[in-house]
């Protein structure tokens, strides 16, 4: 069981079993949604992921044609991504304890959009 939430606490989750595909990326939309070179990702299926604070669900943006990215609509923190199929996408910056074995990112998409010599 992991949990987390945004940065004013309305918005909470947590998910239940293994975290999936822990990667970062530093692709245009993730620096876009969150003003960040390079985002840390874990996924989990929709059904492992409940949003567990006062707010309920996250404010949704539209960003592909096949995924949404997640906010919270009070402190404008952002916490992840809603896929239409069935993955929740979330981001370890908002999970209380972001650094541990099992959510190390393993691989890095989008390398091209970091600065020469900048390895997160
Ligand atoms: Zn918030
Ligand atoms: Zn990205």
């Amino acid at each position: 069981m992991y949990e987390g939430g945004c940065l004013c606490g309305q918005v909470r989750f947590a998910a239940r079993g293994e975290a999936l595909n822990p990667h970062s990326c530093s692709c245009r939309n993730c620096q876009r949604h969150s003003g960040a070179l390079t985002l840390c990702w874990v996924e989990f299926p929709k059904g492992a992921v409940q949003w567990t604070g006062e707010g309920g669900e996250p404010a949704r943006y539209r960003s592909s044609d096949y995924s949404s990215r997640a906010f919270c609509p009070v402190c404008g923190s952002t916490l992840g991504a809603l896929d239409d199929e069935p993955v929740v996408a979330l981001l370890l910056g908002s999970f209380d304890q972001p650094v541990q074995p099992a959510l190390q990112p393993q691989s890095h998409s989008f390398a091209d959009g970091c600065p020469p010599g900048w390895h997160p």
